[in-house]
């Protein structure tokens, strides 16, 4: 019986250790983990590599490290998290720098239609895609502590959309945590544009403050890559971001 269940259930796959060990040379994020938890980020990425395809577009060629390098980043945010939590979409494309989109508004009260470009690091679609630079994701390895990181925004807008919208208000179980999490955030986000009305500088990067589910993508950069500037900023903020990634809530 034992056998049965074993065989139906599909070997986890696994990163060979030359490819796990450039990943980490160059993810500096990964640094001072514990075994523990570096075992589980490594099968996370394999895992992340095995199901999803990181494509370059516009020439760029990726190898096989650059392709770790980027799933070693999504790993991150995922690592204690159910997995399926990143949804149901496919591709990682990335292009070589930053990449132009045309945006659409009908304004519903007078129905006209505005049209902008918008030059973008990072777009992360509603069932759709993940669409990268890789300019930006090396300036990120550079600077792996700055409190910014593309990869782990986009795949953060992938964790709150499995909440349902696309809101800032991730998956959370516990109804208690979920509250708590809503009134903590609002405050934070408020304090943000009040800061930014009176012309006053913000503690975090004040794209924080366009939408709540900015919010959450950018703080989640803050919290893996500058915890400590999080954690002296917007202390209560820190405190639920850190149960939530360790998968406590
Ligand atoms: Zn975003």
């Amino acid at each position: 019986m034992l056998d049965w269940f074993r065989r139906l259930k599909p070997a986890p796959p696994d990163l060979p250790e030359d490819l796990w060990r450039a990943a980490r040379e160059r993810v500096r994020l990964l640094d001072d983990r514990s075994p523990d938890a570096l075992g589980r980020l490594r099968s996370v990425t394999a895992r992340f590599l095995a199901e999803r395809r990181i494509i370059g577009v516009q020439g760029l060629e990726l190898d096989d490290v650059q392709r770790a390098v980027i799933a070693a980043q999504a790993a991150l945010p995922i690592a204690n998290l159910p997995f399926e939590w990143l949804g149901h979409w496919h591709d990682v494309v990335v292009y070589p720098g930053e990449f132009r989109v045309r945006r659409t508004h009908q304004d519903s009260d007078t129905q006209v239609v505005t049209e902008w470009d918008d030059d973008l690091a990072g777009e992360a679609w509603e069932h759709g895609p993940i669409i990268l630079s890789w300019a930006d994701i090396a300036r990120d390895l550079e600077e792996p502590f700055d409190g910014f990181n593309v990869v782990i925004h986009e795949i953060a807008h992938k964790i709150d959309m499995a909440g349902g919208a696309s809101d800032g208000m991730p998956p959370i179980r516990d109804r208690e945590a979920r509250r708590r999490w809503r009134v903590v955030m609002q405050a934070a986000f408020d304090e943000l544009n009040r800061l930014l009305d009176d012309d006053q500088e913000t503690p975090i990067d004040p794209y924080a403050a366009e939408a709540p589910d900015e919010f959450f993508a950018t703080v989640s950069e803050y919290y893996f890559s500058a915890p400590d500037v999080l954690a002296a900023a917007l202390p209560e903020v820190h405190a639920e971001f850190a149960r939530f990634y360790r998968g406590g809530a």
